[in-house]
């Protein structure tokens, strides 16, 4: 088929995706187009906030593509004191951000279980319940989650990273720490927990390949992911990965074939929420902006406190490292019009994919009690 047939058929077959995902020239406009278009009939030109935490980069793990690694000496670590994060916090709250999404390094423990729990009840208390927020702190037990749920998260993001296992664990060490398919249960257990539950991959990975991507869209497409977080993979020099460099694509490549991913998940997932990445913003000035215009409408400006963001560097060329929250809001406001978007403060922005889902679920469950 070609392009103009696949999404005129909207058939997202597994050829037919690697098919959008080649798309050159006219067939690459005809895609960007329609993605385009589905995003404005479906979510509108509009771009919500959340406001970004990155609260600690310590971290229990060692994938073999992430700066901030265990096994990384060469940084500072930190841990921003509670009083920084709810300051953090209360800047987006009077900013009228919406919401904030709390990020950092994994740690299973106790004491982060209720360090966090205790966090969100005070973020709730702050903000009269007005912040929505989202966590991203990794994998940890149904418990734990189902804690920071009834403390006031509501949506969480954990990408899966890869869905084909072999290359999932080429870039994780071979051990219990950094299994598959505990990361499938943990994104089993958000979902079933009601949280709107966000997964994504990272996009020219060594090894990667386009089955593999299209595999990953099938996916996201299948467990009914409610937003979708997903960039380019960029090398970070201190990381086991930097050594297949050589066999990556040319940053531009893995660029253009991360807006491809946008695209083609905005058409598939028509209503879910999707984030323009920083690491887009890495590749190109102009990279999150790009995005806007054919998909994502989640916008995430960093508000953790200036002198700490050297030190989350997950990769390489890592931009707005140097900015404070303020150049953020208003460097980002700037770029959302450049899209011909508008930024909505004072909402949530939930997924309205989640309420849909939710709907249904409500309604079948009503449909068993009247039987
Ligand atoms: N620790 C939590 C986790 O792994 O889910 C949340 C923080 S982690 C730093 C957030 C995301 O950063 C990861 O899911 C990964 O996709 C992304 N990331 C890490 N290293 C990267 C790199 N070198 N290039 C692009 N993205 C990277
Ligand atoms: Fe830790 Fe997340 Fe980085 Fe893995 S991706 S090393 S879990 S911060």
């Amino acid at each position: 088929m070609t392009v103009n047939e696949i999404l005129e058929n909207d058939d997202y077959s597994r050829e037919n995706i690697i098919s959008l995902l080649k798309a050159e020239g006219d067939d690459r406009t005809l895609l960007f187009k329609k993605s385009a278009r589905i995003k404005e009939e479906y979510i509108g030109n509009k771009v919500w906030f959340r406001g970004l935490i990155e609260f600690s980069n310590v971290c229990g793990k060692n994938c073999l593509y992430c700066g901030i690694r265990k096994g990384n000496k060469n940084l500072v670590r930190y841990n921003l004191a509670d009083e920084e994060i709810l300051a953090a916090a209360n800047f987006a709250y009077k900013n009228n951000y919406g919401s904030i999404a709390l990020q950092s390094g994994e740690i299973e423990s106790k004491a982060v279980t209720s360090r966090i729990e205790n966090l969100l009840h005070r973020i709730k208390d702050l903000s009269q319940g007005e912040l929505g927020i989202t966590l991203s702190v990794g994998e940890q037990e149904h418990e734990v989650y189902k804690k920071w749920y009834d403390a006031g998260a509501h949506r969480y993001l954990l990408r899966v990273e890869s869905t084909n296992i072999d290359l999932y664990n080429k870039i994780h060490p071979n051990d219990s720490k950094h299994n598959f398919r505990r990361r499938l249960e943990c994104l089993k257990s958000l979902q079933d927990i009601g949280y709107q539950t966000g997964t994504g991959v990272m996009i020219g990975l060594p090894f990667q390949t386009l089955d593999d991507l299209a595999g990953d869209l099938i996916f996201m497409k299948e467990f009914n992911i409610d937003m979708c977080g997903m960039g380019p993979y960029i090398e970070h020099a201190d990381t086991p990965l930097i050594k297949y460099s050589e066999i990556l694509l040319p940053l531009l490549e893995r660029f253009d074939l991360s807006l491809k991913m946008i695209a083609v998940i905005r058409i598939m997932m028509k209503d879910i929420n999707i984030v323009a990445a920083t690491a887009l913003q890495a590749i190109d000035p102009v990279g999150r902006e790009k995005a806007v215009r054919i998909g994502a409408n989640i916008l995430m400006p960093n508000i953790t406190p200036g002198r700490y963001r050297d030190s989350y560097k997950l990769y390489d060329n890592k931009p707005c490292t140097d900015d404070s929250a303020e150049d953020c809001k208003s460097c980002l406001e700037a770029r959302v019009s450049l899209a011909d978007a508008e930024v909505i403060y004072g909402e949530w922005g939930d997924s309205k994919h989640f309420r849909e889902r939710r709907g249904a679920y409500l309604n079948d469950n009503e449909k068993n009690i009247s039987k």
